[in-house]
């Protein structure tokens, strides 16, 4: 639901507070530390007095939602915001959207992913022709036009007046040199990131976060940073999240796939040669990529590696809740009103 017609619906804060307590207990409201449904009537601050246990009680206690300072109505129009912004959005948006404080719109955010990461772990099985691929977060964006440099010649030798007289050799030499190390000349790039270069997959993802992602075709993703990108880890994802014996899984030829077949039926595609044949191609998997490159290095700026797996689940979220824009707005606040071990 967009932001219209959420206000048309919840216009005030009480409209809100009893659209949780129907979510949450029903037609009446029960008293949430005793159940108790004898309860006084809405003082000033919305809250009830529970006639049994004596306490002082509100839709929100022993919730996601317990103790938070932020009106419900706030919530609802957040959840309209985020769930509405298909390539997601920053904080400092949400900020704009919803008339808060930067590190309320923050942690009202990952809040929101958090519950998202947690909905993501009851995907059914994916089965029927699945995609599987990696992507590296954190460096420059592929497969998007970003100004370079063209020389105007291709001898190495051409002396490069911007590296201070080094030929074009000796600069490759020494930025690929720094990259493996970690280091990130792209336009968005600029720190060492924090990732041995040892787990990475050659200088393509150095200083890049390995996101692994399997995509059925026509249904549903799954993504999970994923720190070695052995075969032992990729194959235990498959087992995981895969119905082996009622799949065909599609790969380009990343040798931590090789031995695949062991477990599944298995096709390959080799992306120096061409991107697909027969309709064998991981397009599908890819079109996720993009959301997510796209997401996140053109919204966020920059992803902490701590928190990478939050942004990762809300875009597997929405993309798994594509259909459904509605739906994931009710189950959000759903999800957020569920009693937790506090
Ligand atoms: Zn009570």
């Amino acid at each position: 639901m967009n932001l219209i017609e959420i206000s048309e619906k919840f216009p005030n804060e009480i409209d809100c507070i009893e659209h949780a307590e129907r979510v949450r207990f029903g037609n009446k409201p029960k008293c949430a530390y005793c159940g108790s449904k004898t309860l006084s009537k809405r003082n000033s601050d919305f809250r009830h007095r529970c006639k049994d246990c004596k306490k002082g009680t509100a839709v929100t206690v022993n919730t996601h939602l317990h103790n938070t300072r932020i009106p419900l109505k706030t919530w609802f129009y957040a959840i309209s915001v985020i769930t509405d912004a298909k390539k997601g959005m920053s904080a400092l948006q949400l900020q704009r959207n919803i008339s808060v404080s930067y590190p309320t719109a923050f942690r009202l955010y990952h809040k929101l992913r958090a519950v998202m990461m947690e909905e993501n772990k009851n995907i059914d099985e994916l089965s029927g022709i699945v995609e599987m691929d990696e992507v590296f977060i954190g460096g420059k964006p592929r497969k998007m036009n970003t100004p370079h440099i063209t020389f105007d010649s291709e001898n190495p030798n051409v002396r490069i007046a911007a590296a201070k007289g080094k030929t074009r050799k000796e600069l490759d030499d020494q930025i690929e040199y720094l990259e493996n190390a970690g280091w990130d000349f792209s336009p968005m790039g600029h720190n060492r990131a924090n990732i041995d270069a040892k787990n990475q997959r050659g200088a393509r993802g150095a200083g890049r976060i390995p996101v692994v992602g399997i995509v059925q075709r026509n249904g549903n993703v799954i993504a999970t940073v994923m720190e070695n990108l052995t075969y032992t880890n990729l194959k235990d994802m498959v087992k995981k999240y895969v119905a082996e014996d009622e799949s065909v899984l599609i790969t380009d030829n990343y040798a931590g796939y090789n031995s695949m077949k062991k477990i599944i039926e298995h096709l390959k595609i080799d992306h120096n040669q061409l991107y697909s044949y027969k309709g064998v191609n991981s397009n599908t998997i890819e079109s996720f990529w993009a959301i997510i490159e796209r997401g996140i290095m053109g919204q966020y700026h920059s992803v902490s590696p701590r928190m990478l797996p939050n942004y990762v689940a809300e875009f597997v979220y929405k993309y798994n809740n594509r259909k459904d824009n509605e739906g994931m707005f009710h189950e959000l606040i759903y999800k957020l009103l569920q009693p937790i071990n506090l």
